[in-house]
């Protein structure tokens, strides 16, 4: 396997492991041990366990191998662990490399469960944590102190959708030897490239793009081969949030038609948010490509051009207006998942970010109008007819 492959075939062959039926499709190891040819094979297994030895599910499986080593390629990471959920990924990096009187600096704003998991869970156990505006590089300056141990922050940030400067807060970071943790969602592993930007470990919830059909829960964590193997793996083994072989299987093959489906569905997202932006019913329309977005030109250098899979518009006409609208849709569904082949809108004020206070709401402008719309690969113009009908019923 080479790495110089491009991201496209990388994610397309990498990690494949044939056995000696010589399959095409990667068989699912759906086994939860494996057998030892003898008491010292076992022995010298737990030993020390070669390249192609499993001992345990929950450890390690040939079709959760392939998943790992195929993303890690396509996201030019040194190696991964795979995880049960994107959240077992986030409080994993997390806590398999935290101790009581560490200091965190994290963006504040952050998805639902990854801000629990910070400000409830990390606290809790006595690291301290601080939360910054992401996109305010002088909070971030003044925030990341010689002590901090860790910096956390979503490079596309959910609802609102600002962008933070991975190489700029890197920087910031690193000269304190901290190390830089990026949930990177919405960037998806096809716009981002934030282990080049600087970024020590990237983190996926694979159950969005990487899935993209609403299948399985999955996560990644993505790092230096000593991070993940000496860090993250002796964690994660032992406190049992493995992904399954049988998810493996199912985000592989996401993993091949990943490049094409993120395009098309980023494509669509450019068409509707330059379509909508001035619509009368719209306060806002909130896209990161969009020549409008007040960090466009961030996107230009980190996302190559792109802006994402998904859009927010602001109903000038607040919750009722908003309810209106996504109960008027014929196509696009009500959820709260992202990157399926589906478009999905969700109403982030009274669903995924209803627990927070509403000072919190309004310093993240979580109005009540905000929907977010997550764009799917159904046919543009059906996409662009079917909003429109649906904001003439709201006017
Ligand atoms: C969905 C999501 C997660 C959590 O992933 P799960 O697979 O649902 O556990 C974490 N971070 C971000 C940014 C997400 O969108």
């Amino acid at each position: 396997m080479s790495s110089k492959w491009h991201p496209r075939t990388a994610a397309v062959h990498g990690g494949t492991r044939r056995s000696q039926y010589g399959e095409v499709s990667e068989a699912i190891f759906l086994t939860q041990g494996f057998v030892y040819d003898s008491a010292e094979a076992a022995a010298q297994r737990f030993e020390a366990a070669g390249e192609d030895e499993f001992i345990y599910a929950r450890y390690g499986n040939p079709t959760v191998a392939m998943f790992e080593e195929r993303i890690a390629m396509l996201e030019g990471a040194e190696d991964g662990f795979a995880t049960a959920s994107g959240m077992a990924a986030v409080s994993g990096a997390l806590t398999s490399m935290l101790k009581a009187g560490d200091r965190v600096v994290s963006a504040r704003a952050l998805f639902g469960s990854c801000l629990y998991v910070l400000e409830e869970v990390l606290t809790r156990y006595g690291v301290e944590v601080e939360f910054v505006d992401g996109t305010d590089l002088d909070a971030w300056r003044a925030a990341i102190t010689p002590d901090t141990r860790a910096v956390f922050f979503e490079s596309i940030s959910n609802p609102t959708l600002e962008v933070i400067d991975i190489a700029a807060v890197s920087e910031l970071a690193h000269a304190v030897g901290a190390t830089v943790l990026v949930d990177n969602v919405f960037a998806t592993p096809v716009f981002s490239d934030a282990i080049a930007q600087g970024a020590d470990v990237v983190i996926y919830s694979a159950t969005k793009h990487i899935d993209g059909q609403g299948r399985a829960l999955g996560g990644i964590i993505l790092g230096t081969q000593e991070f993940i193997r000496k860090t993250v793996e002796p964690y994660m083994k032992h406190t049992g949030g493995a992904m399954s072989p049988f998810t493996a299987w199912v985000m592989l093959k996401g993993l091949e038609t990943l490049d094409l489906r993120v395009r098309a569905q980023a494509a669509t997202a450019a068409e509707l948010a330059d379509a909508l932006h001035g619509h009368d019913a719209l306060a806002r329309v909130i896209y990161p490509g969009h020549a409008q977005h007040a960090q466009n030109a961030l996107v230009q250098r980190q996302m190559g051009g792109s802006g994402g899979t998904v859009l927010s518009l602001d109903l000038a006409g607040g919750q009722e207006a908003a309810f209106a609208f996504l109960n008027a849709l014929t196509i696009p569904i009500i959820s709260n998942n992202l990157g399926d082949a589906k478009s999905i809108l969700t109403h982030p004020a009274t669903t995924t970010h209803q627990r927070l206070p509403q000072d919190q709401k309004d310093a993240l402008g979580i109005t009540p109008g905000l929907v977010r719309m997550s764009v799917g690969l159904e046919a543009s113009a059906d996409l662009l007819a079917d909003v429109l009908q649906a904001l003439e019923k709201v006017q």
